[in-house]
């Protein structure tokens, strides 16, 4: 069996839908090799040179190594600076001796001066030259590439015609001299009788079935396996009916391990909770300054309550691994990778696993995504946090107005946000703020609370992400509300609405461009924001190398 990642998605960390199969597969002893074709084929585009140039992107073919060996440094992250007297070995000598990891208390009690001091030119010099040479690179595709977009002029990865189309024509896809050259050697060696996609974002569709279509016209035989994250949404789609018959040979929703070992013979493998495996990734070439270790504690959310979220629409059940069993996990993954960064991928960490990691640290940074509760109004907890290596909590805060988070049912007080952030910040914990626009309790009234609440937080803010709601199209919420097709495609996800009250999006921009990110507390904030890799690299940018 070979498992593929296809292009494009932010190649930063190995991706962990796989490194989960690899462990159900390790496991049952089953045969396999990984192709993260998303990192091998953006670097084989960025090294190959444009047909068109211009000085802008002979200058950056010309750096081309130059930016790569960066941003596999630490150097080029502004928050980044040697921190005397730590080391990763100190960590686990703390650790295994039972004590908590905290070094220099001062230090690191101390908060990050972030958005202050910080010199990202190389950074963004790197960045900006990379995503130049992919768009002079795709512009022959008829596609606006990146390091993390993929967008052809006509085709869409929401219509399934448009997809069909892709896999007809492989040969036009810009990555085609790439995976025709990989896949051909790949399987003449392996000789595969299942080949299988992770799809997760729709970045990734277009030239996942540009593969599938040229795996079909040239290795008829083999089975081809789609699942991921989109292909999951696709199929709770209570209406879905299958576009890719005689395309791809299975369809799987959720996780992927039974459906594999079924598919590979194994029938009984209880409800085991597999460890990822992350063996057979190439886990230093990432863009990063050392190995991100992506891991899922839980798949669902234990919130599931606010409305219009995905999650909820989709009706994934929440299932948590036990703290414990998490905990053993991150500290064998720890051992076996020596990560620079755990990234913990729940849509939200429960605060007993938080409890959990500060009382038993893995020894290295980690972030993820946590809800606004009450523990995080307690400083001693958020104190706990940081000295088990939390360096960032990214928080769906949506709203500055407390109505519009009672409409959503987020759960969230707004004394309680206040209070959490300014505690985070007094531990040194850095924040990563989502604030969502244009949801249908909000008017331009509360969406002005929203700007008031950021603006009096703003020295607790390290990062913002503002967007502007979407409404999930098979919601109970869209049956109440006038809704238009918005992607134009059936396998669209979300749907246009007619705003209750007239907060329409042209409405929404205009207030987003010319009031709230005008705000000079504001843009300052949006200013520090990594390009492309977001929230991704934004650690790095608040971290001490380690
Ligand atoms: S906390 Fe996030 S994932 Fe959970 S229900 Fe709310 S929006 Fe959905």
């Amino acid at each position: 069996m070979i498992l593929i990642y296809p292009p494009v998605a932010k190649p930063s960390e190995p991706p962990a839908g796989i490194a989960k199969l690899c462990g159900a597969l390790n496991h049952h002893g089953m045969k396999y090799r990984v192709l993260d074709a998303n990192l091998e084929g953006l670097l084989s585009l960025l090294k190959t040179p444009p047909v068109s140039s211009d000085t802008w992107t002979s200058r950056a073919l010309r750096h081309l190594s130059r930016h790569l060996d960066s941003l596999h440094g630490w150097d080029a992250y502004p928050g980044s600076r040697k921190f005397p007297g730590s080391s990763r070995e100190d960590e686990c000598a703390h650790r295994l001796a039972g004590m908590s990891p905290h070094r220099d208390v001062d230090q690191e009690l101390r908060p990050l001066p972030v958005g202050l001091h910080q010199d990202d030119g190389r950074y963004r010099r790197a960045i900006k030259d990379l995503s130049r040479l992919l768009e002079m690179t795709g512009r022959s595709s008829r596609v606006r590439l990146g390091l993390a977009n993929y967008q052809h002029e006509e085709l869409s990865p929401t219509r399934s015609t448009d997809l069909v189309r892709a896999a007809e024509n492989p040969e036009d896809n810009p990555f085609y001299p790439y995976f025709r050259k990989r896949l051909t050697e790949l399987l003449k060696k392996e000789q595969p009788s299942i080949i299988g996609f992770s799809l997760n974002y729709l970045s990734q569709a277009l030239c996942t079935f540009a593969m599938i279509g040229f795996l079909k016209q040239e290795w008829t035989g083999v089975k081809l396996v789609l699942g991921g994250g989109l292909v999951t949404s696709w199929m709770r789609n209570p209406y879905w009916q299958n576009p890719f018959k005689g395309l791809v040979d299975h369809l799987v929703a959720g996780p992927g391990e039974a459906s594999l070992l079924s598919l590979m013979g194994v029938l009984q493998f209880g409800d085991n909770h597999f460890w990822p495996n992350y063996d057979s990734f190439p886990v230093r070439d990432y863009f990063a300054p050392g190995p991100i270790l992506p891991y899922s504690s839980s798949s669902g959310c234990y919130w599931n309550r606010c409305s219009f979220c995905p999650e909820r629409a989709e009706g994934n059940p929440y299932i948590p691994i036990p703290v414990e069993e998490v905990v053993s996990d991150l500290l064998r993954l720890v051992d076996r990778h020596k990560p620079v960064l755990i990234h913990l991928l729940d849509n939200a960490i429960s605060p007993s696993l938080m409890k959990a990691i500060s009382e038993h640290p893995p020894g290295v940074p980690w972030y993820g995504f946590a809800r606004v509760t009450r523990h995080l109004t307690d400083l001693d907890f958020c104190l706990a946090l940081k000295r088990s290596g939390c360096v960032m909590l990214k928080l769906g805060l949506e709203s500055g107005d407390q109505a519009v988070l009672d409409d959503l049912q987020k759960g969230i007080n707004l004394e309680e946000a206040s209070s959490a952030l300014k505690n985070l910040k007094k531990a040194g914990i850095a924040t990563y703020i989502y604030l969502l626009f244009g949801t249908p309790p909000e008017s331009l009234i509360e969406a002005r609370r929203t700007l008031e609440f950021v603006v009096k937080h703003h020295d607790c803010i390290g990062f913002l992400n503002l967007a502007i709601f979407n409404m999930p199209i098979y919601g109970p919420e869209a049956q109440q509300i006038e809704t238009k097709t918005f992607y134009e495609g059936d396998l669209s996800l979300y749907t246009s609405f007619d705003h209750p009250k007239g907060w329409s999006r042209p409405l929404i921009r205009q207030f987003l461009d010319k009031e709230f990110k005008r705000h000079p507390a504001i843009s300052s904030i949006l200013r520090r924001d990594p390009p492309v890799f977001t929230s991704n690299h934004a650690p790095f940018f608040v971290m001490k190398e380690r």
